[in-house]
């Protein structure tokens, strides 16, 4: 006798650079991360509200050689338990290493991983079980909202703060002052 298949979770899709950490441009290192406010809040709130966590991160500092996967791994790492100190699980952490102008070798292509392509969130979804119209995605560039739209995310949010959140987000993208703002929309929208 089988045992039912647990229904399917939604997530919140974090970018990780701006959203997650202060982006300095490349952070790959502990002694260079400074969280932004709010990020330990709206996570443990999103997993009060069901929510598996997931990272989706475009990572052109390993295209361009900036730092090896390894490092970057070991930085994964890291994070991993910085958050899990604060209380925050996450599920899973997905990057796209590539970039198709400036990426190295092997690195250098036109992926299916690189937002705005929804690859990241497509393959999160059948790793760990997710209903991505129930879902939550949270960026800081049109890239981010715009891979949500492509996976089917339900809910797409871009923190307004962002200088990258250029040119104007679509109609169905609801902009956010801070992560504060951010934890109020997915309470609202989760409560619908
Ligand atoms: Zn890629």
């Amino acid at each position: 006798m089988t045992m039912p298949a647990a229904a399917p979770r939604p997530a919140l899709f974090l970018d990780r650079d701006g959203v997650v950490n202060v982006n300095h441009g490349y952070v790959h290192r502990a002694e260079d991360t400074a969280f932004v406010p709010g990020i330990f809040e709206l996570c443990r709130s999103a997993q009060a509200l069901g929510c598996a966590l997931v990272i989706i991160t475009n990572q052109a500092g390993i295209a361009r050689g900036h730092y090896s996967a390894a490092q970057y791994h070991a930085y994964s790492g890291w994070l991993r338990g910085a958050m899990a100190a604060q209380g925050v699980l996450l599920d899973g952490i997905y990057h796209c290493p590539h970039h198709p102008e400036f990426g190295v070798g092997p690195c250098r292509r036109d992926c299916t991983c690189r937002k705005p392509a929804p690859g990241m969130i497509l393959q999160a979804a059948r790793d760990l079980d997710l209903d991505l119209a129930r879902s939550a995605l949270l960026g800081d560039s049109v890239s981010d909202s715009e891979a949500g739209r492509r996976a089917g995310v339900g809910l797409l949010m871009l923190l307004s703060a962002g200088a990258a959140a250029r040119p104007t987000p679509a109609a169905d993208v609801q902009t956010v002052r801070d992560l504060d703002a951010a934890r109020r929309t997915l309470q609202r929208w989760c409560a619908r």
